[in-house]
């Protein structure tokens, strides 16, 4: 290590800050499903041995069907700490668990009952679709499956976000379904009051987190602050910089690095919102997104008129110091991805190296600022440009060898990186080669789940 890279001692935390929210997650399922089990073993079960397993099902269905619920909630402790990327890719994977927990419990209904009564499964499947109940479950489960279907990487590839996005808003019925299904159906939770009690707890604990991240807190931030566009300026001829305004900005909670999910009025329909990053660190009186135009919405942002309103959504994202180890960073930003990276350098302090790829130096946006700022800050800064794998040695920045090269005490730093998800991907290959401690890798790949 050299004399410049000390450990970080000013802001680290005794227990890292993800670690902190992580355990608060799993600490929620594991307490919540020791009381389940607990309730279940001292119930009584089903009315034979094939609907008791039907019933432990059910129950986890329920307990999945709320942590989905958490997940999603975008509560700021929760965001801010895991990340909404890392809490997105859980999302999905417990969806999938879901999935698979509902067709058990349909499929032990289905069979528990048909042993009961002595007839064929696909009779009591009939039967048990006219009691009023049973249909509320079964059209949950339908839901469900719907849902996950098309959330499947192939299916998801074939839509857009927003048709996909709209499907994903079904699963609030199957909620609503699911939750009257529940307090119809005589349940292991419904066995005395505390039980009762317990267990409708939960649920509004559950519900209320996911109406105050997703309703409240959006809905008052943009009362609070009455965003408006302050000025558009572009940046190159497919890159733009939006200056948003608005009241008591100072008060504003966002950090560098983070990201909030737009909307402009009147550019787009108001059902389309699309993250972008904080391109400058929160100063109080103005945020900048700088966005590089892929569609029609960040295609469009340039022709946005001075005094729009704006709704944003946010802060997210766990892109920010608030994770960092050590005193000494090393930044690391590909095409557009400079945005987060320009910002997480205007906030931070200490030993700083910055690395820029563009394919060339026109394509690199942000440049001069990038400069300035460095210079401001001590900081060393690198423009690597062309084609990669282009030339004799081969252009390959990003090879451990070449990284190794340009960072020496590599090990010892920080590392943020953003850009395109190829760059991003081949960057974490080369860390792990490094042997970067993963708690000092810190990535934000422009994309969710
Ligand atoms: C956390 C994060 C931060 C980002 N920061 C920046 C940034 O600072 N600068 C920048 O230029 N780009 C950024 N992006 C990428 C940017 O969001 C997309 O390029 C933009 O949304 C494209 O929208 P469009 O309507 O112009 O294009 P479209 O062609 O309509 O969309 C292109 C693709 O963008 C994605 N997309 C659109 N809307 C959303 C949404 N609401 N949520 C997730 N994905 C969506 C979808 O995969 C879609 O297929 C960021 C993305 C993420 C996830």
């Amino acid at each position: 290590m050299t004399a410049t890279t000390q450990p970080y001692t000013g802001a680290r935390p005794a227990i890292p800050p993800s670690t902190v929210a992580q355990g608060v997650l799993w600490a929620f399922v594991a307490v919540n499903l020791l009381v389940m089990w607990t309730l279940f073993a001292t119930s009584d079960g089903g009315k034979n041995t094939i609907l008791t397993i039907a019933k432990f099902f059910g129950m986890h269905v329920a307990l999945i069907m709320m942590f989905q619920l958490l997940l999603i909630s975008r509560l700021p402790f929760l965001d801010r700490r895991i990340g909404m990327d890392r809490l997105t890719v859980w999302h999905r994977w417990v969806g999938f668990t879901l999935l698979w927990f509902v067709v058990a419990h349909a499929t032990f209904v289905i069979l528990g009952y048909a042993a009961l009564d002595g007839v064929a499964p696909w009779r009591t499947f009939f039967a048990l679709a006219s009691v009023p109940a049973t249909i509320l479950g079964m059209s949950a489960a339908t839901i469900i499956v719907f849902v996950a279907i098309s959330s499947v990487r192939y299916a998801r590839r074939k839509m857009s976000y927003e048709t996909w996005h709209a499907i994903h808003f079904l699963l609030y019925a199957a909620l609503l379904l699911g939750l009257i299904h529940q307090f119809l159906e005589p349940a292991t939770f419904q066995t005395s009051t505390w039980s009762t009690v317990y267990w409708w707890a939960l649920w509004a604990l559950v519900l209320t987190s996911l109406a105050m991240g997703r309703v409240v807190l959006p809905v008052y931030r943009n009362l609070y602050h009455q965003f408006r566009v302050a000025a558009v300026v572009p940046e190159s001829d497919n890159v733009v910089s939006v200056y948003v305004t608005g009241r008591n900005l100072e008060r504003f909670p966002g950090r560098a690095g983070q990201f909030m999910i737009w909307r402009f009025p009147g550019h787009n329909r108001w059902w389309q919102a699309n993250p972008f990053s904080l391109s400058a660190a929160p100063n109080g009186r103005s945020l900048r997104l700088t966005a590089k135009g892929v569609g029609k919405t960040s295609s469009g942002l340039r022709n946005l008129r001075v005094g729009n309103r704006v709704f944003a959504e946010g802060p997210y994202g766990a892109f920010t110091a608030m994770h960092r180890n050590s005193e000494a960073m090393l930044l690391i930003a590909g095409g557009v991805g400079i945005t987060p990276i320009r910002s997480l350098l205007e906030e931070c302090g200490g030993n700083i190296v910055v690395l820029y790829r563009a394919a060339t130096p026109a394509d690199a946006v942000l440049f001069p600022e990038l400069q300035a700022l460095a210079q401001a800050r001590g900081a060393r800064l690198h423009l690597l440009t062309g084609r990669t794998g282009a030339g004799q040695p081969p252009n390959t920045p990003f090879e451990p060898a070449n990284l190794l090269h340009l960072v020496p005490d590599i090990t010892h730093r920080d590392v943020f990186v953003c850009g395109p998800p190829a760059m991003t991907n081949a960057v974490l290959r080369t860390l792990r080669t490094l042997r970067v401690p993963k708690r000092q890798v810190h990535a934000e790949k422009f994309g969710f789940a």
